[in-house]
């Protein structure tokens, strides 16, 4: 499936928000936003006109977008079926999204970000309830256990990620057992597991026209 493959940092940048996609370097005073925390581009210290509310809608789909590292057409996708199903649009999207297996991944802690997630999951590292799964954008379920392939276990990004992990926290909707490179998923996703700024009001507001 395609994905972008571009320099990540400008999408920081451009959304005015630290979107954690290059690990460890993120919580570095490398990280770009940090340093230059002003839209990427020739005039991106200009003074900046008001934003219309089109203008907002569009920055918010675009920031959700990048952070778990979708492309429009995925990300429509995720829209649609959040549409079709009962409950508020915005949360049945947002719930969608970090079900995803490489989010699932990242969160656990064995990926430092969600494309290293999404390799690991592809390169065949990861199981779902004993068995291999290399698609990175499976639903993961309640009672679900995700766990790394014993002969992974030793490759030095996952243990990498592992030792940064609690910086990054647990949802309360897993469960981890870090030591045997295990998780669990205990439920589902709730709005208030998901801790980054974001107003999905606005995402429904931008498709729904
Ligand atoms: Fe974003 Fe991480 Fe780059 Fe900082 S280092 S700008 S948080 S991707």
């Amino acid at each position: 499936m395609a994905r972008y493959t571009g320099p990540v940092c400008r999408l920081c940048r451009r959304e005015g928000l630290k979107l954690f996609l290059k690990g460890e370097r993120c919580y570095t005073d490398k990280c770009a936003y940090e340093r230059r925390a002003f839209v990427p581009g020739m005039h991106g210290q200009a003074r900046r006109s008001k934003v219309s509310e089109y203008g907002r809608q569009l920055r918010e789909k675009q920031k959700v977008k990048r952070m778990y590292g979708l492309v429009e057409k995925q990300f429509r996708a995720y829209y649609k079926l959040a549409a079709q199903k009962d409950g508020v649009t915005g949360e049945n999207l947002l719930r969608f999204l970090e079900r995803r297996l490489d989010n699932a991944v990242y969160r656990l802690g064995f990926a430092v970000s969600r494309s290293e997630a999404r390799q690991i999951v592809r390169h065949n590292h990861v199981l779902i309830n004993g068995r291999r799964c290399n698609i990175p954008s499976a639903m993961v379920r309640v009672g679900d256990t995700i766990e790394i392939r014993e002969k992974s276990r030793e490759q030095a990004r996952i243990t990498e990620a592992l030792d940064g992990a609690d910086r990054r926290g647990l949802p309360a909707w897993l469960e981890s057992d870090r030591k045997n490179f295990k998780g669990k998923v205990t439920s589902l996703p709730q709005r208030a597991d998901i801790t980054a700024p974001i107003e999905e009001r606005l995402i429904i507001e931008l498709y729904s026209k």
